[in-house]
């Protein structure tokens, strides 16, 4: 149901997917046809006519643009890319000093100086510029066992922390950009007056999404902690974990994880068919889309805890659209960062809050520009991009297998059975995913 929001320099209204239809005119809800927008169900031409004449004309946004997740995927993934790799993001106290320790891979884990746990631990000696860590110089690892290694754990470090931030603004993105119509910009090509997009995934629209705060299992050895003048500082916390949801209106949930490649489990999603100016220059992107295949067949990582949804939030989700309007509007600020803290658990802090606003600008506008092309080439984008797996340099790399492979999904699926039943141990299991990920790994090795 559209939903006007207050006049500011542009007219911006949110267009919320309904969860389920009934005819917008007398409310039965056998029976139905849709309007052209999706938006609204009709019982009759009777009541579409009337409804139409009387309430809907000025609304309707006509046929909607309809982009898969799976195709949007590896944008979103470049977004979040954008973010670990500002020059506003404040510098990982890894990335600026030496590391005099050798955390080369292993799969054991070390025990943390003053009873902190266990974990890989990063030793920090003396200060140096952060341009050694950029270049993956010796001068800031000495010790790592090859240039490969020592490249994987810068990889890892500069995709370290601000997670919430990164995530909370790509949502106020896909709210004001993919959920908004305005009456900026270019007409669409519908004819109609706004222009609205919808996100599916499969044959389903989505009808909510949101970030998920919860965990994810992580072994002891794939977690990092760093050793500073006498402090311990603990990395990526996998039980602080966020990713973001999709609900289909079949029922179907679809997660997004693009903060897991901090750990050494890394899945990327090849992005080259999306490269914008606007955008990091990268072919690959961390990112992990769990969607029908892998909830059916692969061990399930995730434990949620807490979940907030942009979407369907009557109150905040008109705020969250307006929240990019210039100047920005300080209710739509605040709105926003109540929700980072509820998720959080705790009281952000002021860096995570300026950086999730001033991401969430960058955002729109990139989703604005890419999304908004007269040349419409978001079409042209792979319905499937290849996406693959890494589990860190000690393990072998290889691809998810396409949906079709069901062959390669049963015998992913009968190992995880094997598992969950107890007949094999989790060192046997990781033996034999490996064997499975290395049956196909991909002829180039461009992971
Ligand atoms: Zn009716
Ligand atoms: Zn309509």
């Amino acid at each position: 149901m559209p939903q006007s929001d207050s006049p500011g320099p542009a007219l911006r209204t949110v267009h919320i997917p309904p969860q389920k239809y009934e005819c917008s005119q007398c409310g039965k809800t056998e029976r139905l046809s849709l309007c052209i927008c999706r938006e609204l169900a009709y019982c009759s031409i009777a009541c579409q006519r009337h409804h139409w004449k009387t309430i809907h004309k000025p609304s309707c946004t006509g046929k909607p643009d309809v982009i898969d997740l799976v195709s949007i995927n590896p944008l979103f993934a470049m977004l979040v890319e954008s973010c670990h790799l500002d020059a506003a993001k404040p510098v990982h106290p890894a990335l600026n000093h030496t590391i005099t320790n050798s955390p080369n891979p292993s799969i054991v884990a070390d025990t943390l100086p003053n009873g902190a746990g266990n974990a890989r631990l990063v030793v920090l000696g003396d200060s140096i510029p952060i341009s050694h860590a950029e270049k993956c110089s010796e001068v800031w690892w000495p010790t790592a066992s090859s240039a490969e290694v020592r490249y994987r754990l810068q990889h890892r470090i500069v995709r370290e922390g601000y997670l919430l931030s990164i995530l909370t603004a790509l949502c106020v993105g896909v709210v004001s950009e993919i959920y908004t119509a305005t009456n900026e910009g270019a007409a669409s090509a519908s004819g109609f007056p706004r222009r609205a997009m919808q996100l599916k995934y499969k044959t389903s629209p989505v009808v909510d999404f949101g970030i998920i705060k919860g965990k994810v299992e992580v072994l002891d050895h794939q977690k990092l902690a760093y050793y500073l003048d006498g402090d311990v500082i603990k990395g990526q916390d996998p039980n602080d974990h966020y990713w973001l949801y999709f609900t289909t209106f079949k029922g179907e949930e679809v997660f997004l994880d693009y903060g897991a490649s901090t750990f050494t489990f890394t899945m990327n999603v090849e992005t080259k068919d999306y490269r914008q100016p606007i955008l990091p220059p990268v072919n690959y992107a961390p990112a992990y889309l769990r969607g029908r295949q892998h909830t059916q067949y692969t061990l399930n990582l995730y434990e949620p805890l807490r979940r907030f949804s942009f979407l369907r939030d009557d109150v905040l989700c008109p705020l969250v659209a307006q929240c990019v309007v210039r100047p920005p509007n300080p209710s739509s600020l605040l709105a926003i960062w109540k929700i980072m803290d509820c998720l959080a658990g705790r009281e952000c802090t002021s860096t995570e809050k300026m950086l999730a606003n001033q991401w969430a600008t960058y955002h729109c506008h990139a989703l604005r520009s890419i999304l908004g092309d007269p040349q419409r080439s978001w079409t042209k984008w792979p319905e499937t991009p290849r996406s693959s797996f890494q589990f860190g340099p000690e393990f072998d790399s290889g691809s998810w297998p396409a949906d079709s492979d069901t062959a390669a999904w049963r015998q992913l699926e009968k190992l995880n059975q094997r598992y969950n039943r107890g007949e094999i141990t989790k060192a046997a299991y990781a033996i034999e995913r490996q064997a499975w990920s290395r049956a196909r790994r991909p002829s180039d090795r461009n992971l």
